[in-house]
């Protein structure tokens, strides 16, 4: 199997800067994100703070970072990646049934600013999960509910569909929804997850789902979920002053390794950890 020297997980200003500055040091890397690169820059109405671009909008600085990758031949991989294994001397990287080598690992996978539901920490593994394509499988004719922040999260519900008895989808934002026929889209908030052993129910502000299986499918999830043993302080990846986190050869950078939560903040702390995995990579041959 191919092994990358680097791979960064997140295509925000944090990620692009990251592959940018590895890229000109002739790192073979890969790179994890979406097309839009990052719903919190599409989103943005007007950016002042970002040196060099006044007045610009977050869809604006969305394309001239998309010049800029383009120029230097950085290419996007379209996945989210699920897990990070530290196996060493390299990293194994999971996406659904795919997995990935890389040498270094750069986390910039940004902050969720939503709150964990009531119940969901609770029952993690045990009827609650964040990736519904990898877990599908444990819920053939089974009750399944979906609970998407995001237009991604209609993909994965159209494929666990095909395998559960019922499938249930709460979305968490307006939109025109591409899901299956037999999908029923619940309109309302989410409230807690209860059960005993496992996920039993549902419970929403005017209706409750009997349900076996609840995947919350966000934007990000938890660092510390994504890289078993990533030591974490008050919600973000601890690093030092070099981007280094507590496992050798993976580094962070942006709004996941704490505030404020800016763009330029993100981009600078991106070339950082990108000279980092550098240095490490070259102190290993
Ligand atoms: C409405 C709004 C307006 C803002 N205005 C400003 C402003 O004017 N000025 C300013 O400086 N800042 C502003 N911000 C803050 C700014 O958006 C963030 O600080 C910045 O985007 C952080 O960059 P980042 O690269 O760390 O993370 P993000 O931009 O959040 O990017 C992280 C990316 O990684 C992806 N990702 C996460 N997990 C995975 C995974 N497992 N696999 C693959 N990809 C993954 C995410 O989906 C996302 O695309 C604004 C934010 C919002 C929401």
């Amino acid at each position: 199997m191919k092994r990358y020297d680097i791979a960064i997980i997140g295509s925000g200003p944090a990620g692009l800067s990251a592959a940018i500055n590895s890229k000109i040091r002739n790192k073979d890397i890969i790179v994890f994100g979406y097309k839009d690169f990052s719903s919190k820059l599409v989103k943005a109405p007007k950016i002042n703070n970002y040196l060099g671009f006044h007045d610009i909008s977050g869809i604006e600085l969305k394309e001239k970072f998309e010049e800029h990758i383009n120029a230097m031949n950085v290419e996007l991989t379209y996945e989210r990646v699920n897990n990070i294994y530290a196996m060493g001397d390299y990293f194994s990287i999971m996406v659904n049934e795919t997995m990935y080598e890389a040498k270094a690992v750069i986390i910039t996978t940004g902050i969720e600013y939503t709150k964990p539901l009531k119940g969901e920490e609770e029952f993690l593994g045990r009827g609650v999960g964040y990736c519904a394509t990898c877990d599908a499988p444990l819920y053939r004719d089974k009750v399944v509910t979906v609970i998407g922040y995001n237009k991604e999260a209609e993909e994965e519900a159209n494929y666990v569909s095909e395998l559960a008895s019922k499938l249930y989808y709460v979305p968490m934002y307006k939109d025109h929804y591409d899901l299956r026929e037999n999908i029923e889209v619940v309109n309302e908030k989410p409230v807690d997850i209860v059960g005993d052993d496992r996920v039993q129910k549902l419970i929403m502000t005017s209706r409750e789902i009997e349900t076996q299986g609840v995947f919350v499918l966000k934007d990000s999830i938890s660092p510390a979920q994504l890289v078993p043993g990533l030591l974490m302080e008050d919600g973000h990846i601890k690093v030092d002053r070099t981007m280094k986190t507590n496992i050798e050869g993976c580094f962070a950078a942006g709004d996941c390794i704490g505030k404020p939560y800016q763009y330029i903040k993100a981009a600078g702390e991106g070339l950082i950890a990108a000279l980092s995995a550098v240095s490490y990579l070259d102190s290993k041959k």
